[in-house]
């Protein structure tokens, strides 16, 4: 099963581990099936890896659970840190090695992926900075008792991620969860398990004790719904679709009632108001919708703009698109977006800027795909619109972005939050006021201003509605692999 010598299309010679990782080893899967993972700029075989099935999540589980109780929630929680950070310190050294796996294995541009690997390193770090931080509170009841809390370590974790951040999402989940005190099992997206694969090598030689941290790519049929069910893990942390999210959610409270944390869809609103500055303006609107070719969960994909400002910002932002989005490999420095990163998601979005032309939407640019060879698309606006049409409702989690209208801060509240999500949401305006009172009646987990796509290890991400509940990142993500204990001493 064990390791593959391969070489990324920039030319990094490296040995990607293809097995199972389980109890700090690369084992062959039970069934004998593989994954045919591919690249998603030239739709060829990369290598295939080892799929996992319920015999291997049922083997996991039981490493995770030895571990857990033999020495990871128990040891001193510097030795946690200590790990931690030392992985920290293996991923920045091999930090352009990483990003170039993540562009073969994912289609994003070299750039952005380098981007998200200084996001894990800092996350990494952030994280060791909580193993110590288990704190709880005094409560002075005044009735001649003692009271306290503690927040302890939930046990087993099952961890399932999507495709399209395969690195970031898995240390978002690991990190904190391991800090805590927790053993994990994760289930990377089949498309994308390269990275999370190397990343279990780091794990080991960072000397992160077996059976803390495990990974099993395979179906989500078998290895995520094995993971959901599982009566020996007490939490499972899922992020991807609604849909999806939903059956976990179901199939978790009725296997054992575990904890659920979900990070689910979105079809975030992206607010210009008359008074914005269009110069800073116009970079916040493309990474809202065109980094990572739009296929993140929190992308402005619904953008309102003033009336006021409207005539001026469309020619505007045409131009800025088309002058500055080069669509193309990911490996060639220049490439703001790479491809997308698989057949399905390609056909998805073709379809969405099919019936967007259907419905009579007007396109101010885009609306084809780049070349014949592998899954490119070139960023797609559609303007007058209207707010019933399906590419205004729909998540499609590609380049595709709609621009309607708006009068006044009711009227664009109204249409903002008229959607089943709620996970992020964006202002652009010179107006503190107007930020800080938009800020607060937008349903959104994050809203960013004058900024976009914006994340900082240390502040919380999430959703409301169905985006899900819970959070990634900050402390909230660290307390919610935990629970709380209340001691009551009578004096
Ligand atoms: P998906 O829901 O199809 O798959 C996500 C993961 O779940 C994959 O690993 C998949 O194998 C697994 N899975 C599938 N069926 C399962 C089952 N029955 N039981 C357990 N696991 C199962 O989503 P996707 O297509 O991989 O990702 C795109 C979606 O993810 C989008 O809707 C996007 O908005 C969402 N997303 C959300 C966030 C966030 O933080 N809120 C971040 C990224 C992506």
């Amino acid at each position: 099963a064990d390791f593959v010598k391969l070489t990324t299309p920039n030319g990094f010679t490296y040995e990607q581990p293809t097995g199972l990782f389980i109890n700090n080893e690369f084992v062959k899967a039970h069934g004998g099936e593989t994954i045919l993972v591919e690249d998603p700029a030239t739709a060829k075989k990369i290598v295939e890896v080892q799929s996992g099935t319920k015999e291997d999540v049922n083997y996991a589980v039981d490493c995770a659970e030895k571990a857990f109780k033999s020495s990871w929630s128990t040891c001193d929680p510097k030795e946690r840190s200590r790990v931690l950070l030392k992985l920290a310190d293996l991923v920045e050294q091999r930090k352009e090695l990483i990003a170039s796996i993540e562009s073969m294995d994912n289609g994003k541009a070299l750039r952005l992926a380098r981007g998200d690997v200084g996001i894990v390193i800092d996350f990494l770090r952030s994280s060791a900075g909580y193993a110590d931080k288990l704190d709880g509170r005094a409560i002075n009841t005044g009735d001649g008792y003692v009271n306290y809390t503690i927040r302890e370590p939930v046990g087993v974790c099952g961890q399932i991620i999507p495709w399209n951040f395969p690195l970031m999402m898995l240390s978002w989940k690991i990190a904190p969860a391991i800090a805590a005190g927790n053993t994990v099992i994760l289930k990377p997206a089949s498309p994308t398990p390269l990275n999370a694969l190397y990343f279990a090598s780091l794990c080991k030689e960072a000397g992160i004790p077996a059976g803390v941290v495990n990974i099993i790519p395979g179906p989500g049929r078998a290895v995520g719904e094995t993971l959901t069910t599982h009566p020996k893990i007490r939490k499972i942390a899922f992020t991807g679709s609604t849909g999806t999210g939903k059956g976990i959610a179901i199939k978790a409270a009725e296997s054992n009632l575990k904890k659920v944390t979900l990070e689910l869809g979105g079809k975030s609103a992206h607010l210009v108001f008359n008074d914005a500055n269009l110069e800073k303006t116009l970079p916040n609107l493309v990474n809202g919708i065109f980094l990572n070719a739009g296929q993140i969960c929190s992308s402005g994909s619904r953008i309102y703009v003033q009336e006021g400002i409207y005539d001026k910002l469309l020619p505007a932002f045409k131009k800025y698109v088309e002058e500055n989005i080069s669509v193309g490999s990911p490996f060639v420095e220049s490439n703001f977006q790479g491809a997308i990163n698989n057949k399905m998601q390609f056909d998805t979005i073709m379809n969405y800027i099919a019936i967007g032309k259907e419905e009579g939407a007007k396109v101010l640019t885009g609306g084809k795909r780049v070349g014949e060879e592998g899954y490119f698309i070139r960023p797609t606006i559609f303007y007058d619109v209207n707010e019933d049409m399906r590419i205004v409702k729909e998540e499609i989690f590609g380049p595709v972005v709609t621009i309607s209208k708006f009068k006044d801060i009711d009227e664009v509240v109204a249409m903002a939050n008229d959607s089943e999500f709620g996970l992020g949401a964006g202002i652009e305006t010179e107006n503190v006021s107007t930020a800080l009172k938009v800020s607060k009646m937008l349903k959104a987990g994050t809203v960013w201003v004058n900024t976009y796509n914006d994340f900082h290890a240390s502040v919380p991400f999430g959703g409301c509605k169905q985006s899900g509940y819970g959070s990634e990142m900050g402390i909230e993500a660290f307390e919610s692999y935990t629970s709380v204990k209340a001691v009551r001493i009578k004096i």
